[in-house]
């Protein structure tokens, strides 16, 4: 995703501490208790500009989304749709996923959706793909025993890499689907990306698998 520097996104995203999180690890196993409430925890990685969770909360109001996005130049436009939708079931984080049990505690997470990740496809790169096993060992940790990670890409190298993936891992696929967008699905939320790509053809895959916990 193209980042363009913002020389006032520290200030605003201090300003907007209640939608971006500032000490994010302050929270671990807690998170509920910024919600208010014990409704189950979503969690985006890679959340970008925010489209596809203030998409998914709306639809979703009785879940709690938490959107973790790296670049502090992206998020802060994820934050300005929270703003703008007045969503009160959005938190953000700019953390990086692979902090994420820093930041949350084991079986605080009921769903994790890996949305248009950054493919990585030089060999050498493989570690930084966010379906590595070294990723897959902390969703396995901070999700519950009954929970989901649900991915889309429209990158097949990436989605077969990580089917690989979950399986050496030992996880069950609940779903392989090769073509999301070829049978209208009122309920799916397109990421930015996902906009992007299926406008120019592309096919979109998605996979939603467990942990054997
Ligand atoms: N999910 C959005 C979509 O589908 O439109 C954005 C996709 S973009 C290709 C990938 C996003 O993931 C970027 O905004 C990038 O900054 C973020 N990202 C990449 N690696 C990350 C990591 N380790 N932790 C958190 N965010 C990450």
């Amino acid at each position: 995703m193209r980042q363009r520097n913002k020389p006032w996104a520290d200030v605003f995203l201090q300003n907007n501490s209640h939608i971006v999180i500032q000490n994010p690890r302050d929270n671990k196993g807690k998170w509920k208790n910024l919600f208010n409430n014990d409704n189950p925890i979503h969690v985006e990685i890679g959340t970008g500009k925010g489209q596809f969770i203030t998409g998914m909360a709306k639809q979703f109001p009785d879940v709690n989304f938490v959107g973790i996005e790296l670049a502090k130049s992206i998020i802060v436009s994820a934050a300005q749709k929270v703003i703008t939708h007045e969503q009160d079931n959005i938190l953000l984080i700019n953390e990086n996923a692979s902090d994420l049990l820093e930041i949350f505690t084991d079986n605080e997470i009921s769903v994790i959706y890996l949305n248009f990740s950054d493919p990585w496809p030089k060999n050498r790169h493989e570690k930084r793909r966010l379906t590595y096993h070294i990723f897959l060992e902390l969703y396995r940790r901070v999700l519950k025993s009954s929970g989901e990670l649900i991915m889309k890409t429209d990158n097949r190298g990436l989605f077969e890499y990580s089917l690989v993936s979950f399986s050496n891992f030992g996880m069950k696929l609940d779903e392989v689907n090769l073509n999301l967008h070829q049978a209208e699905d009122p309920t799916n939320v397109m990421t930015e990306y996902e906009q992007k790509f299926s406008e120019k053809g592309q096919v979109i895959y998605r996979c939603r698998t467990r942990f054997n916990k």
